[in-house]
């Protein structure tokens, strides 16, 4: 395994001159170097192989014990010089102060096809910004974050993704149900991959210090190399850069609307400055639709980061980011416009975006109040967003669209007649605005497929998968990584897939609600 190794980033940013691995406050540096640590017995159980075609590492490389090695961090890769970068960030609505990569090592950058790629070990050990924890990771979290990445990623979300998936062999604690029990469990290790981890809260740290210097550093860094079409950097750059990572949050926040993706942890250190979903922690697919549901239990009170609220949070994360980025630009009206664009962008993107799950490709006065409609419908009574509008590209006439979308509800037999009542209304709605459109019905249904997934990572799949591999069975992980390279696609061997969450699953841990205890 030959890799084409860049170092772009220690190369151009600060680096802390303390080379100890002590947990410490740094200042005026983006990064710290450390390596990661030994472990006791590394197995690598999954490999993402079109991740690694993309980094030009071979299906023969992937099975070498260097690669072992290295992606599991228990050799370092001739002349380079692993690091933790130092961040802030406003968890939950508040300043956090300095936080940083606790449990993520980078280990280089790979050049291959005028892609530079950056790849970072998560779980692979203590860092001076690990804090009060312990810098490693558990099985069934890895599993979640490297499964869901590449899913992501296929879905077409904007996101990190992962290139392997591995145990380290030694045992990590963690109170799961945080109710002071904790237990062993299996530690392990995911290669992750992006063309930058940098984060708002890289930029938030250094305005929260003042330090405007390293501030700029690190802005003119990620414009050159992230953002080399908007020229050299003067305070019109900035400007075009912050209005281009409002644009990227956006988009990425409506493809995670489109699918049911629910990420969980919207701070500020868990947003990417690429508008690439990152951090794959409590996160959550919809089954039933409820703008009111999040994921993470931790959120269970406020549900500031539940589902409805998601473009909201993003709106509020720029906010922030706005302020960080203040000294560099000192224009509040021109930042102020740009924040309030999204807003605007925003209701219309959305509107495009659910429009075209509905097959609806021109306008109508009426449409917003039809969205409206199907979406407090959809919340009448427990209804699987993915199962709902994958069949609605099936429909065809008003009085049969019931029966298309039955399979959506989780509770048919104890349905009224008035919410029966109120989706036949809908159907009559939805025939009549059909017929402004200029689709054949195969035409409709071919591009309704192509934004309404047949597949997600469901979250008591991940769950099977994870309950598999605790047994040391990795065969599901396979099977799932493998289905969900075409989630738009009919696989019929998969149907069973295509399925409502089991009633089983319904409040285990795991299946509905997770912690951060990862
Ligand atoms: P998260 O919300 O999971 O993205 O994490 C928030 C912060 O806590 C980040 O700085 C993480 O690096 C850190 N963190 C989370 N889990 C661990 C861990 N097991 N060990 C060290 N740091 C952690
Ligand atoms: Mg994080």
């Amino acid at each position: 395994m030959k890799l084409n190794i860049k170092n772009t980033f220690i190369e151009h940013l600060p680096a802390d001159p303390n080379l100890e691995n002590t947990r410490r406050q740094v200042e005026e540096a983006v990064y710290s170097f450390v390596n990661p640590k030994q472990t006791k017995a590394p197995k690598v159980i999954h490999t993402s192989l079109e991740m690694a075609t993309c980094l030009n590492i071979s299906e023969a490389d992937t099975k070498s014990d260097f690669f072992k090695d290295i992606f599991t961090g228990n050799q370092i890769y001739p002349e380079t010089k692993p690091f933790a970068m130092c961040y802030a960030g406003h968890q939950f609505g508040n300043w956090a102060g300095q936080l940083g990569d606790g449990r993520a090592i980078n280990l280089f950058e790979v050049e291959h096809k005028n892609y530079n790629w950056k790849i970072q070990l998560k779980g692979a050990g203590e860092t001076p910004y690990s804090r009060t924890a312990d810098g490693l990771a558990v099985l069934r979290s890895s599993i979640r974050e490297y499964l869901c990445a590449e899913a992501m990623f296929y879905l077409g979300v904007p996101t990190t993704r992962s290139l392997s998936l591995s145990l380290s062999g030694d045992t990590v604690l963690r109170d799961v149900l945080y109710n002071g029990n904790p237990e062993y469990e299996k530690g392990a290790i995911v290669a992750r991959v992006a063309p930058s981890f940098i984060r708002f809260g890289n930029f938030e740290i250094f305005a929260a210090r003042n330090d405007t210097k390293n501030l700029k550093i690190l802005t003119d860094y990620t414009i050159k190399h992230h953002f080399p079409h908007l020229g050299t950097p003067s305070k019109e750059t900035y400007l075009q850069f912050f209005k281009e990572v409002t644009t990227r949050t956006l988009d990425m926040i409506i493809a995670w609307q489109r699918v049911g993706f629910v990420h969980g942890v919207m701070n500020t250190d868990n947003m990417s400055i690429l508008g690439l979903t990152i951090d794959y922690g409590p996160y959550g697919w919809l089954e039933g639709f409820d703008f009111g549901w999040t994921p993470n239990t931790t959120d269970r009170q406020n549900k500031r980061y539940r589902y409805g609220n998601q473009p909201n949070i993003g709106l509020w994360n720029l906010y922030q980011l706005a302020n960080a980025l203040y000294v560099l630009i000192e224009d509040v009206p021109a930042l102020e416009a740009i924040l309030k664009a999204y807003e605007v962008d925003f209701e219309q993107k959305s509107l495009q975006m659910m429009k075209s799950k509905l097959g609806l490709f021109s306008s109508d006065a009426n449409d917003v109040k039809l969205l409206q409609d199907l979406e407090d419908n959809l919340q009448l009574a427990e209804t699987d967003m993915t199962i709902f509008f994958r069949n609605l590209s099936n429909f065809s006439e008003a009085r049969t669209g019931f029966n298309t979308i039955e399979n959506a509800f989780y509770d048919l037999e104890n349905m009224s007649d008035e919410i029966k009542m109120r989706w036949i209304t809908w159907f009559e709605s939805y025939e009549t605005r059909l017929k402004k459109e200029h689709l054949s019905s195969e035409e409709r249904k071919e591009k309704m497929d192509a934004v309404n997934p047949k597949y997600v990572l469901r979250n008591y799949m991940a769950q099977l998968a994870i309950d598999a591999a605790e047994k040391e069975d990795y065969s599901l992980i396979d099977t799932f990584y493998q289905l969900l390279k075409k989630p738009y696609n009919e696989q019929p061997e998969h149907q069973q897939w295509f399925a409502k969450r089991p009633e089983w699953a319904r409040n285990k841990v795991g299946c509905s609600m997770l912690s951060c205890s990862s």
